[in-house]
């Protein structure tokens, strides 16, 4: 499928209407703020609004707000408060003193209802809420004005106090703007400004029993706090209308500009917030932050960096359109960040043993091996080589085909940083399963060719088998096994084989590991050492991306 458009990547149109409006002084300065609603954890389309948002603000020298959206109590925790806090900072970006709640306006909201009222703008409607579908009207038809509405001003008046007051059960009456039951533009045949629902508010507790719909506090609070560029995504197009009628009928103390740009959506995710929260509750992954989730939350503890996400977030730019964004340019961000950051060790995920018959029982070699190949800097560290090894079961081929390089019966191979081995015999057990490998190794190849020119097509990476540490690692794979999942039957496409657990023996040296390190395991991909499952002395590893073909350069390089 399409992903974005290649001819608007680098340019930037939010930002070339920026520059005309600093250039006319249209504008002084940038102000923009990021709005989450907290009824959810951030996930990676969040990260784009919030490169978006951050990243406009400081590149004009500006600030960035970060708001919550909170007025939906019944959705809306504290939780979600904290961990979108967390996951802000941890992209990297800081709001400083500049945090707000839009519940901190409702008494500015609600005065300004009242003095839409007093305008004749605005009336108390006792409608339920089918009855004010069924007079909406549709984008054919235009709507029907309901029978409320050429209530008195004082009746309104007094109807909106009752209904703060309490005075009405939950749906029993709106306040709506009166507007234009006929608009071509359903928003604005006379929205609902507030709704009666008596819930615990986590900032504003029991003070409220109304409550302020997004469109009556989203506009209003971005002019309470001045913002100049209201940055939102393309479903609020048609609510801009609204956005704009609300600032001009009440005294506002600025009128921000509302833009909106497209949503990202990436191939095999599902991004909406109510499929995420059911993925958690019905417990189809292990939490917000499991690996698995397009979470920042779960990126992050995948092993995902905030230079990846951002770097992501550049890359695909800005685009009117709506696009679907292929998932391995995500992928790929986090191969570039690692690639260059991260130490390389060896792991070997499905172990199986190699006997060295021509080298001593208790003969330990220490082999200084660097943790980068360009980075002396990244410095080295010992890897004991022994008469026992484990290599990768599929890096042996009892009946290879004829594209196979690895090892075979008979055949040579180098072993990474040490010798060449040759296969002697396979070892079997009754039921005619592999159990070892007996094998010699050259004494006249370590680090280099032999004498006599000789040489292999395959590297292989490996670990001494009783100088190893067998660890737990998991290899993780799409949450879903289809390009675009339908959000309605999410359950169809989940991919069964999302999560492998291997034990796997890696170098001992991984035993110093905290939760929280990359590395490279060689010709394996990047690993992340689980912040939350590993223990001291016993790493939990996360695999954050396979390796692509990297691999094929290193060894050329080596040989
Ligand atoms: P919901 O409507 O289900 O609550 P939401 O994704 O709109 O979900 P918000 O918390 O309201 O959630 O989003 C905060 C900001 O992030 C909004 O400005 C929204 O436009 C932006 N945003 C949300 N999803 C994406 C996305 N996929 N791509 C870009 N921006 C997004
Ligand atoms: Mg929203």
């Amino acid at each position: 499928m399409s992903s974005t458009d290649p001819v608007e990547q680098g340019s930037h149109f939010i930002h070339e209407i920026i520059d005309g409006e600093l250039a006319s002084k249209k504008v002084e300065g940038v102000v923009t703020r990021f709005p989450p609603e907290p009824n959810g954890y951030l996930h990676i389309g969040h990260a784009k609004s919030i490169c978006l948002n951050f990243g406009t603000a400081l590149k004009y020298g500006g600030r960035c707000h970060l708001r919550f959206d909170d007025t939906n109590p019944t959705k809306e925790e504290q939780e979600f408060i904290d961990s979108i806090m967390a996951d802000v900072r941890w992209l990297g970006f800081d709001w400083g003193e500049h945090l707000y709640f839009a519940s901190s306006y409702f008494e500015q909201l609600y005065a300004w209802a009242e003095d839409l009222i007093r305008d004749g703008k605005a009336y108390v409607c006792d409608l339920s809420a089918d009855e004010v579908r069924a007079y909406r009207g549709t984008l054919t038809e235009p709507g029907r004005p309901s029978p409320y509405r050429d209530r008195s001003i004082e009746e309104n008046l007094d109807l909106f106090r009752r209904m703060r007051q309490g005075e009405f059960e939950d749906g029993a009456k709106t306040l709506r703007a009166k507007i234009d039951m006929a608009s071509p533009n359903l928003n604005l045949r006379d929205p609902a400004l507030y709704r009666i629902r008596r819930a615990h508010h986590p900032r504003t507790g029991d003070a409220w029993c109304i409550y302020p719909m997004y469109d009556w506090a989203h506009g209003q609070s971005d002019a309470i706090e001045r913002i100049t560029h209201s940055l939102c995504t393309l479903e609020f197009e048609n609510h801009r209308p609204l956005y704009d009628w609300f600032l001009g009928q009440i005294d506002a103390p600025s009128h921000p500009r509302q833009i909106e740009f497209a949503r990202l959506n990436l191939t095999y995710t599902v991004m909406s917030k109510r499929v995420l929260r059911r993925l958690v509750e019905e417990g189809f992954v292990d939490g917000w932050d499991d690996p698995r989730m397009p979470t920042i939350a779960g990126l992050r503890r995948r092993g995902y960096t905030p230079a990846s996400i951002r770097a992501f977030c550049e890359r695909i730019g800005l685009s009117k359109r709506e696009s679907l964004v292929d998932v391995t340019l995500l992928e790929n961000a986090v191969r570039d960040d690692l690639n260059a950051s991260a130490p390389r060790v060896m792991g070997v995920l499905d172990p199986i043993k190699v006997v060295i018959e021509n080298w001593d029982e208790d003969k330990v070699e220490m082999l200084e091996v660097p943790y980068h190949p360009d980075k002396p800097e990244f410095g080295s560290r010992q890897v004991p080589f022994t008469r026992e090894i484990f290599i990768e079961r599929d890096d042996f081929m009892e009946d290879p085909p004829k594209k196979f390089f690895r090892l075979a019966p008979g055949r040579e191979v180098r072993l990474r940083w040490a010798y060449f081995l040759k296969c002697e015999r396979v070892v079997k057990d009754e039921a005619g399963n592999i159990v070892e490998l007996r094998c010699t190794i050259d004494p006249e190849t370590k680090g280099g060719a032999p004498s006599d020119g000789r040489k292999v097509k395959g590297t292989i990476h490996w670990v001494s088998a009783q100088d190893s540490l067998e660890a737990e690692v998991r290899l993780y794979d799409r949450l879903f096994n289809e390009e675009a999942p339908s959000a309605s039957d999410f359950e169809k496409s989940l991919n069964p084989g999302s999560l492998r657990t291997v034990r796997a023996r890696v170098e001992k040296s991984l035993s110093q590991a905290s939760g929280g390190a990359h590395f490279q395991f060689e010709r394996q991909g990047y690993f992340f050492t689980d912040p939350v499952s590993s223990k001291e002395g016993a790493p939990v590893f996360n695999r954050v991306v396979p390796l692509r073909d990297t691999w094929a350069k290193v060894a050329a390089k080596s040989r």
